[in-house]
């Protein structure tokens, strides 16, 4: 076995075993390989594994892995999530080939992505990223505002708003943050009892993410290997 697959088989095993662990399913639990910086050709090596759900961070750099990926391994239906900051201004483009937005975090974001649904008469599914940290420059909601927000989007025809997304703040415990995401995720099933997704784990927390509830990991260099800064 090459080591990117013993690394994909090694975390789909802890993803089951957390989730046993929790007395739930490893079948709940959906993973998403995150694939920035490395070359198509990974996720190619990804796909002949079976793998079809993966995500990306810049538009720059996932249009052209996502066309390149289509020529690769034609007819293979992947399915591409977005989920680093989105500028109004690569939502055209992240929505030809994404199905899911992560990063839905303000009202200018959502704006566009309406005009862009309006003018394709396409679908798109989104969380409501959660900005945990007192840091203004990273992506994400402040949480007291979801709901409002939430109402927002759920006014839009042709976005199916899942539920909520965040990253653990950097030198916390990820635990605390994963349980304001599920306290926020709650609020927001008051209003929306379908959002009941949690994109919350990533490499280095996936399993205590998956223990509070996480339906969805993004997992990038835990099964990619280290990447350069990005
Ligand atoms: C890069 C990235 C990930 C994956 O990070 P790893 O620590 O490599 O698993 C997950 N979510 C987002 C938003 C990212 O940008």
């Amino acid at each position: 076995m090459s080591q990117l697959a013993t690394r994909y088989k090694e975390v789909q095993d802890r993803i089951s075993a957390a989730a046993s662990a929790a007395g739930r399913h490893g079948s709940d639990v959906e993973l998403i390989v995150i694939t920035k910086t490395h070359p198509t050709i990974v996720v190619a090596e990804l796909a002949d594994l079976g793998h079809r759900s993966f995500g990306e961070n810049r538009d720059q750099e996932a249009k052209p892995k996502a066309m390149e990926l289509d020529l690769l391994r034609p007819n293979s239906n992947f399915d591409w999530h977005f989920v680093g900051q989105l500028q109004s201004n690569k939502v055209k483009s992240a929505m030809s080939y994404a199905k899911t937005i992560h990063s839905l975090d303000r009202p200018s974001l959502l704006k566009e992505i309406a005009k862009q649904l309006a003018a394709s008469e396409t679908q798109i599914d989104c969380y409501i990223e959660l900005n945990l940290t007192e840091d203004l420059n990273r992506g994400g909601l402040d949480p007291s505002m979801v709901k409002q927000f939430a109402d927002s989007a759920l006014a839009v025809p042709g976005l199916t708003l899942l539920g909520v997304m965040a990253v653990a703040g950097l030198d916390v415990d990820p635990r605390v943050d994963f349980e304001t995401a599920v306290r926020i995720s709650r609020e927001l099933q008051q209003i929306a009892p379908e959002a009941k997704a949690l994109s919350i784990g990533m490499s280095a927390d996936y399993e205590v993410a998956i223990e509070l509830g996480a339906t969805h990991v993004r997992i990038g260099s835990a099964i990619t290997g280290p990447r350069g800064n990005n």
